[in-house]
């Protein structure tokens, strides 16, 4: 940051109904209390008049052990005497006293700021002044304590509760609990107290002196920016130790005054839901921070149910005072606000306006009644909201209120919860889910043969992997909570526990996960169901209206399809094929195959996996008529699908009436080394012609098939994976144009495209030469950043973190797309196909197909469409609109 402070030499601002120096852009100088002080002021509401501090001033005397610029003392003597004029009274005068709060804030609202300190000024002399004025001695004394309770507490370090104690103690003399019930001479009594408490901890008296009061007031405040507790929450949430704090001095305005006085918080609409309804607290006869405090039990404004303004029992009228005063504050800063009031014997006052922190549920809800009510545009509603957050609607989620704490805490890999038994085996998992149990799936880490296991489990945890761990972007893709990398477990998976600490727990024991904080407890946690509101949809379609990318899915069940439609994908960008060879009885063909010897046993074996493909692909199309769907061809190395033990090879033996011995044999033949570098995609196709072929003829089929019923098929765009040269791809466009012919010869007609998978630079650099071969590019970020950075995914994680903490990368390149490399790429790509096939139809699927900043990155090079796992859909949905929006307003 530049050095504000270097250029400027006006470091006080002053405001007051009606005028102020400041306003609400100013938050980086005046901070965000201090702006919106000024903006309120400039629109003519009741603020009680003052000056602002700025932030300047606070980087200066962090940069110059605790000195000030030249010139602040005078400038705030100045503040102070206008301040005087306007109030028409005087600081430290015995007579008319004026009586200030000193508040720290920043730019951005933070805790382990110095707290306010209210009623300063006060001390033996002036308060009689008070007493007088207000004609209330009560009233002035309890305001005295209160100062001197704060400022011992918060400017001279003395522990709040010795004060608190000190009271109590009191008021069991006296024989109540109430402070309205203590006499003016007893509060004098309290004040002596507290004093002698300051002497005895601090060794110093208190300071008789307002002007002494007052900067060792602003003091505590620049102090406390670089205080322990600020520094931390700094460093915790990415905010600059730079910045500064600013400091408000205020003429005070009382809420203790008495029967029609009162102080109290409120926000504009329901932070909960967003319901168009104000919804606040306050406390008669109260003052500052006693709403929060928790000391006593505050009354709500308007009653909850049918909004029966309360308060005015207490102060007639106030509420339609109030109401106005929120509805003008909202229609100027055009969002929900957040706001501290005090009533002044009948008479409101603001102190504090910002834009209120709500739930995802409010904010979308009051993003679509704010457009409607012509208050904000379609653009400003749908780039209000932060796509991610979306997330949390769908999926349940633990009810914090009433839970227990956690047994420990692993990584957020998969958000939402959920409880079940718990589980060791993937078998297991499927034998009990599929008798109607919810399971929890524990493993030490998942692999790709536990994906049916998983997909049966309500929820997966692992004790070791991060957040790019098999079982973190298979739970993803699959919307099933998980939190991997628990690391405090201790999974004994082959004989059924895991230990925690002392604790044992043993299969069938019930356990809850939050996959959004990482938490896992004991039992069965209460659940909040989500619940998708109409505004929730409408946001949506609004976000459809203004994007230019389409959104589809990455979808390999029919469950998944009709999740996809339900959160209105428009078509499959990514049906993998393998997820169906998985399935124990298919595992076992697919496996026959691969061992086969002869080109005969292969051929017997494809013949019998055919018409289980085809049952596949016909449910899907069913579910997908009319949408077009990409379905990729076989892709993983064969190693993933080869027998791994004794028990299994014996297995496939007795099956296959193959020895163990030619099967070792074969697995051995088969080896590879580096598997993701092997044998795999388009390559196994070439080797293994039958495979592909079986699997274009199966689709068409089914295509046909659907075609007959239903009277529209989906529009097939048949994908090839792993393509680095245009003969890969031209190899396989003259066969499955073949199978085609032959398939649909005097058929129905059955609309298919041929394209490939975009995902090694070789393919980006000769895109060119690719593009005339095909239909569409769809473009593999996974394995392209493999390719590319020469990264495994599926070994890196740890490497990863440790790049990242220590800063070398910003950002997990697996969950966000390279952009400056594996991106260049893309574009490279998408220029060099275009160039040759002016609409060559470009999308993307893999994980960074629903990453908010990857979207912005794929609308900027110029894709048709992103593909995303199902649960993603409306985040990528709003990512997509706000790219548009973006981008066109730059
Ligand atoms: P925080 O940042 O912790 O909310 P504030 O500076 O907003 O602290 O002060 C807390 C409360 O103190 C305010 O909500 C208000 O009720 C009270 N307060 C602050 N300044 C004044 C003032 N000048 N007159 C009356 N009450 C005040
Ligand atoms: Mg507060
Ligand atoms: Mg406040």
């Amino acid at each position: 940051m530049s050095s504000g402070w270097q250029k400027s030499s006006k470091w006080v601002f002053s405001f007051s109904q009606g005028k102020a120096e400041g306003n609400a852009q100013e938050k980086d100088s005046l901070g965000g209390k201090g702006a919106n002080l000024a903006e309120m002021c400039n629109l003519g509401l009741p603020v009680p008049p003052g000056f602002t501090i700025s932030t300047h001033v606070c980087e200066y005397y962090n940069a110059n052990q605790g000195h000030y610029p030249e010139y602040l003392k005078p400038q705030v003597k100045d503040a102070m005497s206008a301040l005087e004029k306007s109030m028409a009274s005087k600081f430290g005068d015995k007579d008319n006293p004026l009586l200030v709060s000193v508040r720290s804030g920043a730019a951005v609202s933070m805790p382990g700021m110095m707290d306010t300190v209210l009623n300063l000024g006060l001390n033996d002399k002036t308060v009689l002044g008070l007493a007088k004025r207000s004609g209330d001695e009560r009233f002035a004394y309890d305001s005295y304590r209160r100062f001197i309770q704060m400022y011992g507490d918060v400017v001279m370090g003395v522990p709040h509760n010795l004060f608190e104690e000190a009271l109590k103690e009191k008021k069991k003399k006296i024989g109540t609990k109430e402070d309205s019930h203590i006499s003016a001479r007893e509060w004098q009594e309290i004040i002596k107290e507290y004093r002698d408490l300051i002497k005895t901890a601090t060794g110093k008296d208190f300071p008789q002196d307002p002007l002494n009061q007052l900067w060792g007031g602003i003091d505590a405040v620049f102090g406390s920016w670089m205080g322990r507790r600020a520094i931390t929450y700094r460093h915790l949430h990415g905010i600059s130790d730079e910045l500064g704090t600013a400091v408000n001095v205020q003429s005070m305005v009382f809420g203790n005054r008495g029967e029609t006085s009162a102080t109290g918080v409120l926000f504009t609409r329901s932070p909960v839901d967003g319901a168009r309804k104000l919804y606040g607290e306050y406390l008669i006869n109260a003052q500052g921070e006693d709403v929060v405090s928790g000391n006593r039990t505050p009354e709500n404004i308007a009653d909850v149910k049918n909004g029966q303004p309360v308060i005015n029992q207490h102060i007639p009228e106030i509420y339609g005072q109030i109401l106005e005063t929120a509805n003008q504050l909202e229609s100027h800063y055009r969002d929900m606000q957040d706001v501290e009031f005090t009533v002044e014997s009948g008479k409101l006052w603001l102190l504090q306006t910002r834009a209120g922190n709500r739930t995802i549920a409010a904010a979308i809800q009051v993003a679509v009644d704010m457009c409607e009510e012509g208050l904000i545009t379609k653009e400003e509603a749908l780039l209000r909201i932060d796509p991610n957050s979306l997330d949390q609607l769908l999926h349940p989620t633990i009810d914090y209120k009433n839970t227990q704490v956690a047994l420990t805490t692993g990584l957020p890999a998969s958000p939402g919860a959920a409880t079940g038994v718990i589980v060791f085996s993937p078998d297991e998992a499927e034998t009990r889910a599929d008798n109607g149990e919810d399971v929890i799936l524990v493993r030490e880490a998942t692999s790709p043969e536990d994906i049916h296991g998983m997909h049966s489990a309500r929820g997966i945890l692992t004790a070791s992997g991060g957040m790019t761990s098999h079982a973190a972007v298979v739970a993803r893709g699959m919307g099933r909570p998980c939190v991997c990398g628990a690391s405090e477990l201790v999974v004994k998976e082959s004989k059924n526990f895991f230990r925690i600490g002392d604790t044992t727990f043993r299969v069938g024991d019930i356990i809850t996960i939050d996959g959004t904080t990482g938490n896992v407890f004991a039992g069965a946690i209460g659940m909040v169901q989500p619940k998708l509101t109409k505004a929730f949809e409408k946001y949506l379609n609004w976000a459809d209206q203004l994007s230019t990318l389409v959104v589809r899915a990455n979808a390999d069940t029919p469950e998944d399809c009709k999740t996809a439609l339900k959160f209105k994908a428009r078509g499959i960008g990514l049906c993998r094929t393998e997820h169906m060879f998985f399935a124990p009885e298919r595992l076992s063909l697919m496996r026959q195959m691969i061992l086969a010897e002869t080109a005969t046993a292969r051929l017997e074996a494809i013949k019998k996996i055919q018409p289980i493909q085809h049952q596949d692909f016909k449910e899907i199309f069913e579910i997908m008529a009319g949408h077009p769907i990409t379905i990729r061809l076989l892709d993983p190395p064969l190693h993933e699908f080869l027998p791994r033990n004794k028990q299994e090879i014996e297995k496939v033996s007795k099956e296959s009436g193959l020895s163990v011995a030619v099967i070792k044999h074969r697995i051995a033949q088969l080896h590879e080394e580096n598997p993701m570098l092997g044998h795999r995609g388009c390559r196994l196709g070439i080797s293994y012609p039958e495979i592909y072929e079986m699997q274009v003829r199966a689709m068409l089929e089914a295509a046909l098939e659907v075609a007959a019923k239903k009277a529209s098929a989906p529009m097939l765009e048949i994908m090839v994976p792993f393509v680095a040269n245009v003969s890969e791809i031209a190899f396989w466009r003259e066969r499955i144009e073949a199978v085609a012919k032959e398939t649909l010869k005097g058929k129905a007609k059955i609309n298919y495209q041929i394209g490939t998978m975009i995902e090694l630079p070789r393919a980006c650099i000769t895109a060119y030469e690719i593009a005339p071969e095909v239909d569409f590019f769809s473009f593999g970020t996974n394995d392209l950043t493999q390719t590319t950075i020469g990264l495994s995914r599926d070994d890196t994680s740890e490497m990863l973190s440790d790049y990242l903490t220590s800063g070398l990368i910003s950002k997990d390149p697996f969950q966000s797309i390279d952009q400056r490399g594996v991106g260049a790429l893309v574009n490279m790509a998408v220029e060099l196909g275009r160039e040759v096939v002016p609409d060559l139809k470009c999308g993307v699927c893999g994980e960074h197909g629903g990453d908010p900043d990857s979207i912005d990155f794929f609308h900027r090079a110029g894709l048709n469409y992103i593909s995303c796992s199902p649960y993603r859909i409306p985040v990528a949905r709003l990512a997509a609109a706000q790219a548009a929006i973006r981008n066109r307003n730059l």
